[in-house]
């Protein structure tokens, strides 16, 4: 069975040196807040080329404190992509703000710029683009109706970890005409905005061996709230201010990382070779539309869209040849049992979730794996 994602090459290429990592910690016993955590922080902030990176317990986390930490509160309106993992929607819920959901681009999944001007109201406080599947929102432009509207900007990077925005975004046709794009050109998601928020779930592109997460920021006095807020709310131990979280990243999982963030950069061009790949062997088939392979997509997923097919029996065919796939996401965020009531699906979101499936995509994955996932996939179609 070729699985979804395959782990296991990743880790025996550097199996050595994580076992030492972790024997580390232990003969250490520094479990907690310790020098992992702090190197870590330090080496992923110059990687990222952000002024301040701070280890949390999970992605989620990093949204729901990033969020915190910028003053996002009850009553406020935070304009949102409903085709997103729910932790996006319900970090914002959770501190008592409302979701707005505005519809995305078909090319590239991600929020669409333009439908956000449109949802804008007094109580807007924030926009939180995601950029799935590993692939920069229009950064440009949504700092642009940020600064024009005085709103913030919490970038959910859990997809996309060393993923880059060129400016380049599909739906531009490679000539963003934004006057921002020279000053983001290049830069890493989650350092455009004001907060960017990361996962270390083991499945991202930059995995832990179990939870973990990170907020970015290049302002001293979000980083400063948001460190207090991962500690019960306290600068000083034992004195705490606000009320917080317990929501530390593990000395165990940052010395893995810090193991793993020298390979990033190669194993996130793995994935993008692969990619181009699979764009080869499908261009046969009209009926799949594949990803464009633009500079900076670090192809966390490899989703394509299936039009005219049953997709059930799509899935089932590929499980039968050996072939596993997901569905990410089969339900949009605004029509989540959760939410359901209170919202209007938004109809490019909810078309583009009955057609799309990932694939397998690993950064070592072999051509010949690819081929066989690829005929397995044409061979059903037809
Ligand atoms: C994985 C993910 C999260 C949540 O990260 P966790 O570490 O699992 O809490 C948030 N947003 C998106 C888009 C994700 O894919």
């Amino acid at each position: 069975m070729i699985s979804v994602l395959d782990l296991k090459p990743e880790i025996a290429e550097i199996r050595d040196e994580i076992d030492a990592a972790i024997k580390n910690v232990i003969d250490n016993t520094a479990f907690i807040m310790g020098p992992e955590v702090k190197q870590f922080e330090k080496e992923v902030a110059e990687y990222l080329g952000a002024k301040h990176a701070i280890g949390v317990n999970s992605g989620t986390d990093a949204l729901v404190i990033g969020m915190k930490a910028l003053g996002i509160k009850e009553g406020d309106e935070v304009i949102t992509t409903p085709f997103s993992f729910f932790a996006t929607a319900e970090s914002i819920s959770i501190l008592g703000a409302k979701p707005v959901f505005v519809d995305i681009i078909e090319g590239s999944y991600n929020i669409d710029p333009a439908e956000i001007e449109k949802a804008i109201t007094p109580k807007t406080k924030a926009i939180v683009p995601v950029h799935l599947y590993g692939q920069a929102c229009q950064m440009s432009k949504i700092m642009e109706i940020a600064e024009k509207h005085n709103l913030l900007v919490v970038e959910d990077c859990a997809q996309s970890f060393g993923a880059r925005y060129f400016g380049n975004c599909i739906e531009c046709d490679d000539s963003c005409e934004s006057s921002y794009k020279d000053q983001f050109n290049g830069k890493q998601t989650g350092t455009i905005g004001h907060v960017g928020a990361y996962s270390f779930f083991p499945s991202k592109n930059l995995g832990a061996f179990g939870d973990g997460g990170l907020i970015t920021t290049n302002d001293d006095a979000v980083a400063e709230q948001a460190r207090m807020l991962r500690v019960h709310g306290a600068k000083k131990k034992y004195h705490n201010e606000v009320l917080g979280f317990n929501s530390r990243l593990d000395s165990i999982q940052a010395a893995i990382l810090r193991v793993k963030l020298p390979h990033i950069d190669k194993w996130n061009s793995g994935r993008a070779e692969a990619a181009k790949r699979y764009k080869e062997f499908f261009a046969i088939e009209s009926r799949v539309i594949t990803p464009d392979v633009i500079e900076g997509h670090v192809f966390h997923q490899y989703t394509i869209r299936v039009k005219d097919t049953n997709r059930d029996q799509l899935q089932a065919d590929l499980k039968e040849a050996g072939v596993g796939s997901m569905i990410y996401y089969p339900v949009p965020q605004d029509m989540l049992p959760v939410y359901k009531k209170d919202y209007t699906p938004c109809p490019v979101s909810k078309k583009l979730s009955d057609e799309v499936i990932s694939l397998p995509i690993w950064p070592s994955i072999s051509p010949d794996v690819q081929n066989k996932v690829a005929d397995a996939l044409l061979k059903a179609l037809s």
